[in-house]
């Protein structure tokens, strides 16, 4: 088939190694005139380095990036009340911490050496008879199947998300000399009003996030730095020497968060993947991942299935999945960011316990794994 992909972001430039792999004539097109990423660091799940293994980008994003062994979380009285595990240290079995500069290039230098094209400066507005439509009215030529992986903005998805009340500044510092574990991610709460946390993302660097009401940012930003590090820093000391590193307030960028998933993935001649297609708040670390396994799950159906088939067998693959990590999304986001204060009550006074009883540790580590439910179904040779 010939493949136009609509944004070069995770799920595109990875869609774009895995449909090529397959034989297939791809075409890549993002709004950036080089493209590139934004953002600070995340998590790639083990599930989500399956299908960098799949591209050969897996290497790569290991040597770039920082094993992350455990997330754990305190509250404002010291106490934990998260704490997970990826299971045995050193079986291999890690998630990875990566900015997302690394993570993009690793993906970027994989379609480079296959030679895929990459047309910039392409702002798809909409589709036509197969065809994108730029802004400003350019035409591309006709493909037989549209990918959009064009994110949480996209203009080809039908998906109204749900905006969540709270988002996050995010920014990236040097990881300094500190005491803290650095193959931990790393989380202190004040109930769930206010969360800080740091997450070692490679090459020596660590990406630091401070949770926000979605209408607090300007607030924020007049409370000023200073009040705003004295703020942080008294409810984690350990805060301090990554607080220090942060001199203008324009090295922390807000991001808003959303839920949502489209019922239908597909549409004849177009399937949507990664936030395109679902959103969820990053509290469990999924998002990037999905979009991986939506790239890998919509090429592999390409080699079992034709035309409306394969886009149906792919998100036949997929929904499951997607339906149990948004639900968990769902019920988890308000322990950790909310105004009330009855859900970090019950995290600390019930969930967290009970996190501890025989077999819960388990299904918590595969939940962070990604792989609570298999990823891409079960899949039948046709
Ligand atoms: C603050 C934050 C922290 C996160 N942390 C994690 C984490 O720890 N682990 C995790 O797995 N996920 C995390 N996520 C989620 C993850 O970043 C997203 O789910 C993931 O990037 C989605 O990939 P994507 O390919 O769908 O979209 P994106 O990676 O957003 O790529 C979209 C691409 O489309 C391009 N584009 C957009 N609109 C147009 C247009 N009209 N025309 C042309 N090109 C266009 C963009 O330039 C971009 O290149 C986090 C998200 C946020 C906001």
């Amino acid at each position: 088939m010939k493949v136009a992909i609509a944004g070069a972001g995770i799920g595109g430039l990875a869609a774009a190694c895995l449909m090529h792999d397959t034989g297939h004539d791809v075409t890549v097109f993002d709004k950036f005139d080089t493209p590139r990423p934004v953002g600070s660091g995340l998590v790639i799940q083990p599930v989500g380095q399956a299908v960098l293994h799949r591209i050969g980008a897996r290497t790569a994003a290991v040597n770039q990036g920082a094993p992350i062994h455990r997330m754990s979380g305190q509250n404002e009285r010291g106490r934990h009340v998260l704490d997970v595990s990826y299971g045995i240290k050193n079986d291999g079995v890690f998630g990875l911490g990566i900015h997302r500069s690394s993570l993009f290039d690793v993906l970027f230098d994989a379609v480079k050496s296959r030679d895929i094209p990459v047309i910039a400066s392409f702002e798809v507005a909409q589709r036509d008879d197969q065809q994108l439509i730029a802004q400003g009215g350019q035409r591309s030529e006709r493909f037989d199947l549209i990918i959009d992986a064009l994110g949480a903005g996209s203009t080809l998805s039908p998906l109204k998300a749900k905006p969540l009340p709270f988002g996050a500044v995010w920014g990236t510092v040097d990881w300094p000399d500190t005491e803290l574990p650095h193959d931990q991610l790393s989380q202190h709460y004040t109930a769930a009003r206010h969360m800080i946390g740091v997450m070692p993302c490679g090459m020596g660097r660590a990406a630091v996030f401070w949770s926000l009401p979605r209408d607090a940012h300007q607030a924020f930003r007049t409370m000023g730095l200073d009040a705003w590090k004295k703020q942080a820093v008294d409810m984690w000391p350990a805060f301090a020497p990554f607080a220090a590193q942060i001199t203008n307030l324009d090295q922390l960028t807000f991001a808003a968060y959303s839920h949502g998933s489209l019922s239908r993935m597909w549409s004849t001649g177009m399937a949507h993947i990664g936030d395109a297609a679902h959103r969820a708040s990053p509290q469990l670390g999924q998002g990037a991942n999905m979009a991986l396994l939506d790239a890998a799950a919509l090429s592999h159906a390409c080699t079992l299935a034709q035309g409306n088939d394969a886009l149906k067998l792919y998100r036949t693959m997929r929904w499951r999945h997607i339906a149990v990590y948004q639900i968990m999304s769902r019920v988890f986001t308000p322990m950790y960011q909310s105004q009330s204060p009855l859900p970090p009550m019950i995290r600390d006074t019930v969930l967290f316990p009970l996190s501890r009883a025989p077999l819960v540790p388990r299904i918590l580590t595969h939940l962070v794994r990604g792989d609570l439910i298999r990823p891409l179904g079960r899949i039948r040779r046709r």
